[in-house]
């Protein structure tokens, strides 16, 4: 096997391992979602993920590799946190724990990027072009999802200033009723 196969069968292990904790990790992510559009894009990514994995299977049935996963260190730490942020955003408002769930997800879909990124490119080089291009797919769904959860965070940003403001004027209404009573 030449060198740069091997890179490439190293990167689509890790890349098996990460995928094969996320088909765990993005269906908890959709149950803690409350805006329904972000638990829809969860779930749907949900989907997609379960065919990355069978995708990836096809890439090591093309390249004669077999798909044995390699631990993904990198995915444990951003799938550890991700669950922090879902703990962390039982105490929260919605918008926030929200907000909260999205940051930990770019994070994953930004490393997969990287990761598919790569994979790709050493495929092209190596003139597996059936593995590229199927590495392709999985790189734009990844983008996509990314794309879409940059698209979510807005009105959630606006939700969260303005419960804030609220918080503030309803503090200081307060705060000139107890000066009145005094
Ligand atoms: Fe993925
Ligand atoms: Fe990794
Ligand atoms: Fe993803």
């Amino acid at each position: 096997m030449s060198a740069l196969q091997e890179l490439l069968t190293d990167e689509l292990r890790d890349l098996l391992h990460a995928e094969g904790q996320l088909v765990k990790a993005l269906p908890k992510m959709a149950r803690a979602a409350k805006s329904p559009k972000l638990k829809q894009a969860f779930e749907k990514h949900a989907e997609e993920t379960k065919n990355q994995v069978d995708r990836l299977k096809q890439v090591f049935e093309l390249l004669g590799e077999r798909p044995k996963a390699k631990p993904c260190k990198a995915m444990m730490g951003l799938v550890e946190e991700g669950q922090e942020q879902i703990t962390e955003g039982k105490e929260k408002e919605p918008p926030v724990s929200d907000l909260m769930l999205i940051a930990a997800a770019q994070k994953v879909e930004h490393y997969e990027i990287s990761g598919y990124g790569t994979a790709r490119t050493m495929a092209e080089k190596l003139g597996q072009n059936k593995v590229a291009k199927l590495l392709a797919q999985t790189l734009a769904e990844e983008e996509k999802t990314d794309k879409l959860l940059t698209q979510l965070s807005p009105p959630l940003l606006d939700q969260a200033a303005e419960d804030e403001e609220e918080e503030r004027s309803e503090e200081h209404t307060s705060e000139l009723q107890s000066h009145h009573d005094l």
